[in-house]
C-alpha cells in the first residue's frame, strides 16, 4: 500500500514537472504501475530513489536545424536528442524524422529504450532523438542537406563510447549514410561504431534491416508456443508498411502465416490472397509510393482510407507496426470480437493503455513493444560488436544471435511475470526484468 502511494506521488510529480507531455506520462505510468509488486520486495530501490532518478533524463539536447530547400528557401526545424540513461553502457536509440516529433515523444521513446536495451542484456544505455522535419515529398538533395544540418550540431554529442544513434520512423539506410558521411567529415574520424544501421559497404551489419520485424516474429513464436498455437495457417494483420512491418510480414510468411492487410498513414489495403511482399517492397522501399498503389497492381485487393479500420479485419494475430497510439480501446474490442489470440507490438507503444488493459483482462496474449520489438536495437548492438572487432559476421550468424536474444528476452519477461504472480502479463514481466538490470547497475554506480 505504501509502495503504491509512493508511486502515485511520483507519477503526480512527473505530470507537474513535464506539463503537456502525454506520451511521456503514459510511458512512465505503465512502467511505474507494473513495478509495484517488485518494489514491495525491494524497498532498498525506493530508499535509493532509483525511480525518482529514472524519470529524469540524464541529458536533454534541443537544437535548431536550419537548411536550404530546392527553391533556395531557408527552412528551420527542431532537433532533439535525449541521453536518457547510461547505467548499462553508451546511450543507444534511434532518430525519428516526422512532423509529430516533439519533446514528449522523444522522452517517451528514450524512457522505453532504457528498459528495452536492458532486456537485450547487451551493454547499452538508452537514448533517442529526431526532428519535426517531414521527409515526405522531399528530394534526395533536400534529405541530404537536412541530414547534414542535423549532424552539424548532433556530432558534438555522440561517439562510439558515448551515444550511438540509429534509424527509426523516417530514417533508413539512405539517411544513416548521409548522417555518417557528415559525422566523419566534421569529426575527422572514421569511427564506424558511432551510428548503426549503416550500409553494408561501410560497417553495417547483415540482418539489421530485417532485425526488428524478424525479431518481433521470433518473439511471437515464443508466445504461440506457450499458448499451444501452431503459427502455420494462422491469419495476421500488420499495420504500417515501413521497415518493421515489411520484415515482420516476410518472417510471418516464411512461417506459413497468411498476412491479409497492411497500411500507411493514408489508409490500409486488404488482399485476401495474402500480401504480395515483392510488390509491397517495390512500392515502399524503391518507388516510395502510397499504399493505395498496391491496388493498381492487384485489382482484387481493396484500399480503405484512414488507419483505424484495419483492426476490424478478422485475424488471429495482430501486429501493430506503424506508430504510437494507433490501437485504441475500440480497436481492441473489434479485434477481440473477431477472434484475435495474439497481439504483439512492433511499433513503440502503438497500443493505448486502455487497450492493453483490455487485452490483459480478456486473455488475449499481449507482447509489449519494449520486449517484442527489441530485435532492432539488439542487432544494432551486434553491429557495434562487429565494428569494434573490425569483422563482419554472416547473415546466418547474426540471425542466429538475434533469435537467441529474442528467446532470452521472452524467457526473462515470462519468468518475471511468473515470479510476481501474473504469469500471462508480459507487460509486467518485461518492465520488471528490464528495470531490475538498470536499477542494480544504478545502485552499484552510486548517486550520480
Ligand atoms: P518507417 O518510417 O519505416 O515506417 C513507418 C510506417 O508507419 C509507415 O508505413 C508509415 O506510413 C506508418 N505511419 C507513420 N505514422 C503513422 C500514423 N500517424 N498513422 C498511421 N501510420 C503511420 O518506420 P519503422 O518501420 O522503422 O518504425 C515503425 C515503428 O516501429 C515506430 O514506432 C518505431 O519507433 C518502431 N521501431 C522501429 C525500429 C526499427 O528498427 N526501425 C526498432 C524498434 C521500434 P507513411 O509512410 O504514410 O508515413
Amino acid at each position: 500500500m505504501q509502495t503504491k502511494s509512493t508511486i502515485d506521488a511520483l507519477y503526480a510529480q512527473v505530470i507537474a514537472r513535464n506539463p503537456n507531455e502525454p506520451e511521456f506520462h503514459a510511458a512512465v505510468k505503465e512502467v511505474l504501475e507494473s513495478l509495484v509488486p517488485y518494489l514491495e520486495n525491494h524497498p532498498e530501490m525506493l530508499e535509493a530513489r532509483i525511480l525518482d532518478r529514472l524519470v529524469e533524463p540524464e541529458r536533454f539536447i534541443h537544437f535548431r536545424v536550419a537548411w536550404v530547400d530546392d527553391h533556395g528557401i531557408v527552412r528551420v526545424n527542431r532537433g532533439f536528442r535525449v541521453q536518457y540513461n547510461s547505467a548499462l553502457g553508451p546511450y543507444k536509440g534511434g532518430l525519428r524524422l516526422h512532423p509529430s516529433v516533439n519533446a514528449s515523444i522523444i522522452k517517451f521513446l528514450g524512457f522505453e529504450q532504457v528498459f528495452k536495451n536492458a532486456l537485450t542484456t547487451l551493454p547499452m544505455g538508452g537514448g533517442k532523438g529526431g526532428s519535426d522535419f517531414d521527409p515526405k515529398g522531399k528530394s534526395d538533395g533536400e534529405i541530404m542537406r537536412f541530414c547534414q544540418a542535423f549532424m552539424s550540431e548532433l556530432y558534438r554529442h555522440i561517439g562510439a563510447d558515448l551515444d550511438v544513434p540509429a534509424g527509426d520512423i523516417g530514417v533508413g539506410g539512405r539517411e544513416i549514410g548521409y548522417l555518417y558521411g557528415y559525422y566523419k567529415k566534421l569529426a575527422n574520424l572514421h569511427t564506424q561504431g558511432v551510428l548503426t544501421g549503416k550500409g553494408l559497404h561501410f560497417g553495417g551489419s547483415l540482418v539489421r534491416t530485417q532485425a526488428t520485424g524478424y525479431g518481433l516474429v521470433y518473439f511471437v513464436e515464443n508466445m504461440a508456443k506457450d499458448r499451444g498455437i501452431d503459427l502455420a495457417g494462422q491469419t495476421a494483420i500488420v499495420s504500417g508498411s515501413g521497415n518493421v512491418a515489411i520484415y515482420a510480414i516476410e518472417k510471418l510468411q516464411h512461417l506459413g502465416v497468411k498476412v491479409v492487410a497492411c497500411s500507411d498513414s493514408s489508409g490500409y489495403i486488404i488482399d485476401e490472397r495474402g500480401i504480395d511482399l515483392d510488390l509491397l517492397k517495390d512500392l515502399k522501399e524503391v518507388r516510395r509510393e502510397r499504399i493505395q498503389a498496391y491496388t493498381q497492381a492487384v485489382p482484387s485487393a481493396t484500399f480503405f482510407p484512414g488507419c483505424a479500420g484495419i483492426w476490424t479485419i478478422p485475424c488471429t494475430i495482430a501486429l501493430p507496426c506503424a506508430t504510437q497510439g494507433e490501437l485504441d480501446l475500440e480497436a481492441a474490442h473489434a479485434l477481440m470480437k473477431n477472434g484475435v489470440k495474439l497481439v504483439a507490438e512492433g511499433a513503440n507503444m502503438p497500443t493505448t493503455l486502455e487497450a492493453t488493459a483490455y487485452f490483459l483482462d480478456h486473455d488475449v496474449y499481449f507482447g509489449p513493444g519494449k520486449a517484442a520489438n527489441a530485435g532492432g536495437v539488439a542487432t544494432s548492438g551486434l553491429e557495434m560488436s562487429q565494428n569494434s572487432l573490425r569483422l563482419s559476421w554472416t547473415f546466418d550468424e547474426v540471425d542466429r544471435q538475434l533469435k537467441a536474444i529474442m528467446n532470452s528476452i521472452y524467457a526473462a519477461a515470462k519468468s518475471a511475470a511468473v515470479t510476481y504472480g501474473d504469469p500471462d502479463n508480459l507487460v509486467l514481466g518485461a518492465n520488471i526484468a528490464g528495470f531490475e538490470r538498470v536499477a542494480k547497475a544504478m545502485m552499484s554506480e552510486g548517486v550520480i
